[in-house]
């Protein structure tokens, strides 16, 4: 993190401007239900999850401890996943008193968590304010080996960008989730991993565009990927995009090293369009021409995410035309066969004609992968996330499909 910001972080955590008060209405949006006796309590202190290293060091400094204790303190939270200030057994006893008198750490409850029958467990969380949005934890791994998981985490509750194809967008954009509630989906998560399990990638690519949420989610994926944190390497980390064309290079230079997927599905404009709303404002070319020139690092590749829809996208045309389009960037191609949702006018191609689509794809010189989904029996493989509660307020019919609503 660079002095500027950590200068600003500062300036907002001194003391006589009220901190609790300040980072409550900026950060504090969950975990205890503010109606209940405990809730009351805490919520008058200010939370120390979502707060980066340097936020933590100066925090630790105004209350007159040596710099070094923020760092013990990002540990406890972010490595050792310990909620308990009481518990952080190598800060001194009285720090611990009056931190815990004045701080807290943050954490979710899952609301529902099914899981299918390999291990792909769809989790809700309920935020303070009601608002539920959902992660995904997929098996890695087979079941009799050291399991390994990936975890797939929402930006937003619901989402603004409006792709026909995906249920999350019928929700519309409820709000913004801060860079605590991001955070604290991968430390609740982990601690509902079975004994020795451990998340080896995880992927924004739940609900919501993560690149419209941006500050939020570069500092999440600054902590989760920080060398005290949860051992989450940067390349492990993955931020899916419907192309927010003017935010990608800053993401790149703000998280370094972490990876970038782009979600193209469509290989003209027209097709795109009317697909992905947001082509209307950054065009395929321009996207193109922005993915061709950032700053990623010579080892690495852009990712370029192509959901294949039935009949839409998915002809040979389509595949020849993706390659001319992708001629001379760094990357390599996942095609994720659509994922069913009640009421969508969309149909998953047929098997044989994946595997052309990707054929061709190969044959040109590109790296290109299928991604099947897994989760689709519990709503919980891509596209598919939303609140089932959500949805019924907007109208959008459910009967009958792969939806499950959460309880009330
Ligand atoms: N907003 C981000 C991340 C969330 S969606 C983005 O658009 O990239 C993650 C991926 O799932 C995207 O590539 C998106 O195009 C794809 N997707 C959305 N709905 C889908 C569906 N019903 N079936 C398969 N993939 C879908």
């Amino acid at each position: 993190m660079g002095t500027a910001t950590k200068g600003r972080t500062f300036a907002k955590l001194r003391p006589n401007h009220n901190i609790a008060e300040k980072k409550m209405k900026q950060d504090n949006a969950f975990a205890i239900p503010p109606d209940s006796p405990k809730g009351r309590v805490l919520a008058e202190k200010m939370d120390l999850l979502g707060l980066e290293v340097g936020a933590l060091e100066a925090f630790c400094e105004t209350m007159g401890e040596p710099t070094y204790r923020g760092r013990q303190l990002f540990s406890w939270i972010y490595e050792k996943g310990v909620f308990d200030i009481t518990q952080m057994t190598d800060l001194p006893l009285d720090f611990r008193g009056r931190l815990a008198g004045y701080a807290r750490v943050g954490h979710l409850q899952p609301d529902v968590a099914g899981a299918d029958a390999e291990g792909t467990q769809k989790i809700i969380w309920r935020l303070c304010d009601g608002v539920r949005v959902e992660s995904v934890r997929i098996p890695m791994s087979r079941p009799d080996g050291p399991r390994r998981w990936s975890l797939c985490i929402s930006t937003q509750a619901g989402c603004a960008m409006g792709c026909v194809f995906c249920l999350t967008a019928k929700m519309g954009l409820v709000r913004q989730l801060s860079a605590l509630e991001i955070v604290a989906q991968f430390l609740a998560a982990k601690n509902l991993l079975p004994e020795g399990g451990r998340f080896h990638n995880v992927v924004f690519m739940g609900m919501g565009e993560p690149l419209d949420n941006f500050e939020a989610v570069c500092r999440a994926a600054r902590i989760l990927t920080h060398p005290l944190a949860a051992g989450v390497s940067p390349r492990r980390l993955t931020v899916s995009t419907v192309g927010v064309a003017s935010r990608l290079a800053d993401f790149v230079r703000e998280v370094p090293g972490a990876g970038v997927a782009v979600s193209l599905n469509a290989s003209d404009e027209a097709t795109r369009s009317r697909l992905m709303p947001v082509n209307r404002k950054w065009s395929l070319a321009h996207l193109l021409d922005v993915c061709r020139d950032l700053p990623v690092a010579e080892r690495d590749r852009i990712t370029f995410e192509y959901v294949l829809l039935g009949g839409e996208n998915d002809s040979e045309a389509d595949a020849r035309r993706l390659c001319r389009l992708l001629g001379g960037i760094r990357c390599k191609v996942n095609l994720i066969p659509w994922n069913p949702f009640p009421g969508a006018p969309f149909v998953r191609p047929a098997g044989e004609r994946v595997a052309a689509f990707r054929e061709i794809l190969l044959r040109s010189g590109l790296t290109a992968t299928v991604r099947y989904s897994k989760g689709v029996e519990i709503g919980a493989a891509c596209g598919q996330l939303a609140d089932a509660a959500r949805l019924r307020e907007k109208g959008f019919p459910l009967a009958g499909g792969t939806l499950r609503a959460a309880p009330p």
